[in-house]
């Protein structure tokens, strides 16, 4: 998979991306993280990439053409099945669109900054807008972050053992159940004597039942 982020900023994710499974993933051949300078795409000799808003409210906007040249170059070098917008009053992240996400070839991914972008590249260009949550970010950078990274490791192959990303919180609508490691006992501390039984059928009903417990009792929401 491809996932192209377009930004102001790309300082401001790019160590991000190249560190941990998202640095593995793309080491290993599984994704393609590319980062885009919009500014690079203007032709003016200030490298101008935004604007004072039409009608005068307050703050700058993301102009249209430096974004409307890259986004235009990117389409004509390949095919794209999302170009996502991110934006507060997109249409909210979630495990459900990650999964679905995670299953295609070529995405762009476009971060606002300031104000937001001149609205008619939303109106012509983009063909999804995505939010990371109900509060207002400086700019679509750490959006686009969050949702490649969990984008990402969902492709088949990132994660070494496949069945830890199934395991995971919000799969199946359940939270995952509590965890543990050595040593057994803690500071009078210790660990549920199930796990260490070495009967994987009790550790796995241990396991369904805990995460059903947690997801009635933290988010029974998911479970409607
Ligand atoms: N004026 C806009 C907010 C601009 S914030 C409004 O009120 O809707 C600047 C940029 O940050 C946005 O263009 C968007 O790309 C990004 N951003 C801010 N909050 C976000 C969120 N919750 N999810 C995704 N992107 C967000």
């Amino acid at each position: 998979m491809r996932i192209d982020i377009l930004t102001l900023f790309p300082q401001m994710i790019e160590s991000f991306m190249n560190e941990s499974i998202l640095g593995r993933a793309q080491k290993g051949g599984f994704a393609q993280i590319v980062l885009h300078d919009i500014r690079d795409y203007t032709t003016d000799k200030h490298h101008k990439a935004d604007d004072y808003s039409f009608g005068g409210s307050a703050g700058l906007v993301m102009k249209v053409e430096p974004i409307y040249r890259l986004i235009t170059k990117l389409k004509s070098e390949r095919e794209y099945d999302e170009v996502i917008y991110t934006s507060p009053d997109g249409e909210t992240f979630n495990q459900p669109m990650a999964n679905s996400l995670s299953l295609l070839n070529n995405v762009i991914i476009l971060c606002g900054h300031y104000k937001g972008v001149d609205h008619r590249i939303r109106e012509h260009l983009i063909t999804k807008e995505v939010s990371i949550g109900d509060y207002v970010l400086t700019g679509g950078e750490l959006a686009a972050a969050v949702m490649t990274d969990s984008i990402v490791r969902l492709i088949p192959g990132v994660l070494t053992d496949e069945q830890s990303a199934l395991s995971d919180s919000f799969q199946d609508n359940l939270l995952a159940p509590p965890v543990y490691t050595r040593p057994r006992e803690f500071n009078g501390w210790s660990v549920p004597d199930v796990l260490l039984s070495g009967n994987q059928a009790l550790i796995d009903q241990w396991q369904m039942d805990q995460a059903m417990e947690r997801t009635l009792a933290l988010r029974p929401d998911l479970l409607k």
